[in-house]
């Protein structure tokens, strides 16, 4: 009897049994995979004491201040869960490689820290979760973002859809970019650097190191879909054509121009020297480094205006990420940012 030997894919790989993991394939995903673990953290680490007495103040923080910091919970409070659900609902089951699906697990559960990130933010700065958790819904700059999300993601959704065929391969790493490079490597970048700004200006520092936390997994997000973009490239080289890359590249123009009326949204007058114009300059930025990593030209040729950003993570990553934490992850210094 002969048994041919089966090459693993990522995608459409009925030949093989999703439930044997070794031997591997695919090391990038279990590299990503332990870094994830290697990063672990979970927010009840973060003290919010300071930030409650700051949001409590009627002095500490302007209006526009709040109103920043508001908007922001209200878009990555309900982000977060779309994600989540986005990995189990819609892009588990087509990914038929065990190595991504353990890391696929793996980023589910890291959505779900972050949805209680937010959670705890509401808890212990004694928010009103009915207008943080309707803010999607009730500002229209988030309410666009999140329906644009939803639009270029849709095929992969539907029950029906499958992954058989040239066509629908196409579908699917068009729905990727849309969950990898739009939603976690765009549509998060103008809240990171305002909360962050906070941080660096000594305010809200709790809800700060909250995003530093998250923006360091949301790197490693990023960087797991952009192998697995590449990768499903690769395998279906068919599907690479120009109409698709001007497709791809259109999604990600419009997503910059969504990310700049938040920007401006969040921002109306301006403060801790942020504006608007300087955040588009800065997504415009992020978004030609995505579009490369793709192996798509570059858009906007902007510089990048907060170099502050990897800065002030590189020389959090020297210092040991974790050692102001009460709970030690031995191996939490192993980790590489990406913006
Ligand atoms: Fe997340
Ligand atoms: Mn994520």
């Amino acid at each position: 009897m002969t048994t041919a030997r089966k090459t693993k894919t990522l995608i459409n790989c009925s030949s093989t049994d999703p439930n044997k993991i070794l031997p591997m394939k695919y090391q990038w995903a279990r590299e990503h995979y332990k870094t994830g673990v290697a990063n672990n953290w979970t927010p009840e680490e973060v003290n919010m004491q300071k930030d409650v007495e700051m949001w409590r103040s009627p002095d500490a923080l302007t209006n526009e201040e709040k109103r920043l910091v508001l908007w922001n919970m209200g878009f990555f409070s309900t982000a977060e869960s779309l994600t989540a659900n986005n990995i189990v609902l819609a892009i588990y089951r087509h990914i038929t490689n065990p190595e991504c699906r353990q890391y696929l697990l793996r980023q589910g559960y890291e959505e779900a820290i972050h949805t209680d990130t937010f959670i705890y933010c509401c808890d212990t700065l004694g928010l009103d979760p009915d207008e943080v958790y309707n803010m999607y819904l009730d500002i229209p700059s988030i309410r666009k973002k999140d329906e644009f999300v939803i639009d270029i993601t849709k095929s992969i959704l539907d029950p029906e859809f499958t992954t058989q065929g040239t066509e629908n391969v196409r579908r699917f790493v068009h729905d990727l970019v849309g969950y990898y490079l739009i939603m976690e490597g765009i549509f998060f970048y103008a809240g990171f650097v305002m909360m962050l700004s906070f941080l660096r200006q000594n305010k809200m520092v709790g809800v700060g190191e909250q995003f530093q936390f998250i923006l360091r997994d949301e790197s490693v997000h990023l960087a797991f879909g952009t192998d697995l973009i590449n990768t499903i490239v690769q395998e279906n080289i068919d599907i690479w054509n120009e109409p698709f890359k001007k497709d791809i590249t259109d999604n990600i123009k419009t997503a910059v121009q969504l990310e700049y009326e938040y920007a401006r949204d969040c921002l109306p007058k301006g403060v801790l020297g942020l504006n608007a114009e300087v955040i588009k300059e800065y997504i415009q930025y992020i978004a030609d480094r995505r579009l490369e990593k793709i192996g798509l030209p570059k858009v906007y040729e902007s510089k990048n205006p907060f170099p502050w950003m990897s800065e002030v993570i590189d020389l959090r990553k020297e210092k040991n990420f974790f050692e102001t934490r009460v709970t030690e992850y031995r191996s939490g210094g192993t980790l590489s940012w990406d913006d």
